[in-house]
């Protein structure tokens, strides 16, 4: 009891130093001030909480007039450098990502110290959700999801954006149960296929002399976007069984096991995972240079191995044991 009394007391305090950096809630009405495409700028009536993040919280709203509901995601303007940054970083790639299967962003503007997003609503929760009230998907519901984010990340990479945290509590879903990727926070813009970060710490600390050909070359692909591979591999893997495959106690047993791409597939009577299914997971976790690409995911046998259902079945499907 008393170890029990002591967790409780650690979770309470984390809690509040948690709160303390996000935003206090929001009035019942927020002002958009005017810009230059709104001259007249825009109310928005707040409506219930969705959820808060690492230093966001999320609410429902609705535009004045309007009868489409959007979601305000707030973070307060003055925040610590490096969420500052990562908030910065966010907010220009996710602005410019346009596709059916990632967050819509509307805009964004200041109001009484915080920043607004106004983005789409998803107000089904996300994926690791579902995935948890569910113990896991059919392999059915594992093809409609994974061709989705397939098609997500292929937008992106053409885009020359790699995303870096794609997993299933970013991935939200929408009214008719479309996967839809958020928050791009860790995300990074690619120049010329190579990670900016990279790109800038390579430029800045040598002189251009002793640059490598590889690194400006135009067009050639660094193998960088697989992290988002990998990543999918994992989600897989977490939709047919409910856990992602490495999960231990400690982060230093996860990286060994996934260094050592070391997991299994858990045998149970009562739900058998094909080998179609196993197959492809194991592809997205090979090395970076030998992983497929998006295209390459979506031709794989699984996806012809079984029925595959389009929107309007999985809609009904998904919905049976969702919450109230
Ligand atoms: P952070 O960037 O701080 O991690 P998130 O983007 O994860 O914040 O958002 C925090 C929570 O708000 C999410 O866990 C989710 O519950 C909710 N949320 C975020 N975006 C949306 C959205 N577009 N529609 C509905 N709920 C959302």
């Amino acid at each position: 009891p008393r170890a029990h009394e002591l967790k409780t007391k650690a979770a309470a305090q984390l809690k509040s130093s948690r709160d303390k950096e996000h935003p206090p809630p929001p009035p019942n009405n927020v002002v958009e001030p005017p810009s230059s495409d709104r001259k007249d700028g825009t109310v928005y009536q707040v409506g219930k909480l969705l959820g808060k993040g690492g230093f966001a919280i999320c609410y429902e709203g609705r535009a004045a007039g309007a009868s489409k509901r959007i979601a305000l995601k707030i973070v307060k303007s003055k925040m610590p450098t490096k969420m500052e940054q990562k908030f910065q970083t966010e907010l220009q790639i996710h602005s410019k990502m346009r596709h059916q299967n990632i967050v819509q962003f509307h805009r964004a503007f200041t109001f009484e110290n915080c920043t607004y997003l106004v983005l789409e609503l998803c107000p089904n929760g996300s994926l690791m959700d579902m995935v948890k009230r569910r113990k896991g998907l059919t392999e059915p519901e594992v093809r409609f999801y994974t061709v989705q984010i397939a098609g997500a990340i292929k937008y992106m990479h053409a885009k020359g954006i790699i995303h870096r945290d794609l997993k299933m509590g970013n991935i939200f879903l929408d009214k008719h149960m479309n996967a839809k990727i958020g928050d791009f926070g860790l995300a990074a813009l690619l120049l010329n296929g190579k990670d900016m970060q990279v790109m800038r710490r390579t430029t800045l600390c040598g002189t251009p002399n002793y640059i490598a050909p590889e690194i400006l070359e135009k067009g050639r692909k660094g193998h960088d976007h697989m992290v988002d591979i990998w990543s999918l591999g994992i989600i897989v893997f977490a939709m047919l069984t409910s856990k992602p495959p490495f999960q231990s106690a400690t982060t230093d047993e996860i990286y060994r096991r996934a260094k050592d791409r070391d997991y299994e597939w858990p045998s149970s009577e009562s739900k058998t995972i094909s080998q179609e299914a196993k197959d492809l997971v194991a592809t997205m976790l090979q090395d970076a240079d030998m992983r497929p690409d998006p295209d390459t995911i979506v031709s794989h046998p699984f996806f012809t191995s079984g029925y595959m259902p389009v929107g309007s079945d999985i809609n009904v499907k998904l919905r049976e044991g969702a919450p109230e």
